[in-house]
């Protein structure tokens, strides 16, 4: 799976049913799936079955913003990795910065859902980065080193690993090229390290302020076998370029 490259969009807390409605036809009329290339679109949990229905058939795949470890039971407000898998879900992002921030998840918190998404035949998309202060401090790649460490908790098993400097999401201050090479070629020297082969085969995305016009040559960096985006990913049009970007 080395070669697969991977755009994913991560709506976050955006759209109402018209706006998803909108982007899933205009979208669609100029998508087209190409081997190797994945487009994945996390939409709210209210719109997964209706961007399921609308773009699944066209290749895209879906995949949830958060899910809960426990299998069914008492847990008012949450949502299993089996009712994601049920409606359609390929994957589930696990780790976002916003909800290791607003919501304190945290490596403890994030292993049984690993484990749980994998048990449900759910992909984690596993996302970890540095805040300002500890780039400033330098200590970016013990940051990434301690966050990766999960990964030999969990085995062996699917994931991809979409790196994301928090000062860069949603801020429109885009890590430069060198800075994000520097990061995921030590990402991919520590998931070697502890997997082995396999930690060889994982694509590695980068996030933050992702946008057609600095996409291009974050893909040419090393190490860099995609993107996770947010805020460009509302836009149907610009969602698209940069799933074009990534198959050329
Ligand atoms: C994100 O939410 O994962 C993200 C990278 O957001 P943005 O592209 O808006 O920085």
């Amino acid at each position: 799976m080395k070669n697969l490259k991977a755009v994913v969009a991560n709506w976050k807390m955006n759209h109402l049913r018209a706006d998803v409605e909108a982007f899933c036809a205009r979208f669609s009329a100029g998508y087209k799936q190409k081997e190797g290339v994945a487009a994945g679109i996390a939409p709210p949990f209210p719109y997964l079955e209706l961007v399921g229905n609308k773009l699944i058939p066209a290749g895209v795949l879906l995949f949830a913003q958060n899910g809960l470890d426990k299998p069914k039971g008492a847990y008012t407000g949450e949502v299993s990795m089996a009712q994601l898998k049920d409606v359609g879900c390929y994957g589930v992002i696990l780790g976002h910065s916003e909800r290791r921030q607003y919501y304190g998840e945290t490596e403890a918190t994030l292993a049984p859902k690993i484990v749980a998404a994998r048990e449900n035949n759910l992909l984690p998309l596993l996302c970890i980065g540095e805040s300002l202060a500890q780039r400033e401090s330098n200590e970016t790649l013990e940051v990434i080193s301690r966050q990766l460490a999960i990964l030999s908790q969990v085995g062996q098993g699917d994931i991809w690993i979409a790196y994301e400097p928090v000062w860069a999401i949603g801020t429109g201050r885009v890590a430069t090229p060198a800075q994000v090479e520097e990061v995921h070629v030590f990402i991919r020297s520590e998931t070697i390290r502890l997997l082995g082969k396999a930690g060889d085969e994982i694509p590695i995305l980068y996030g933050g302020s992702v946008t057609p016009d600095n996409f291009p040559e974050l893909l040419k960096t090393k190490d860099v076998g995609g993107g996770l985006v947010g805020g460009a990913s509302l836009d149907p049009e610009k969602f698209r370029q940069l799933v074009l970007q990534t198959q050329e």
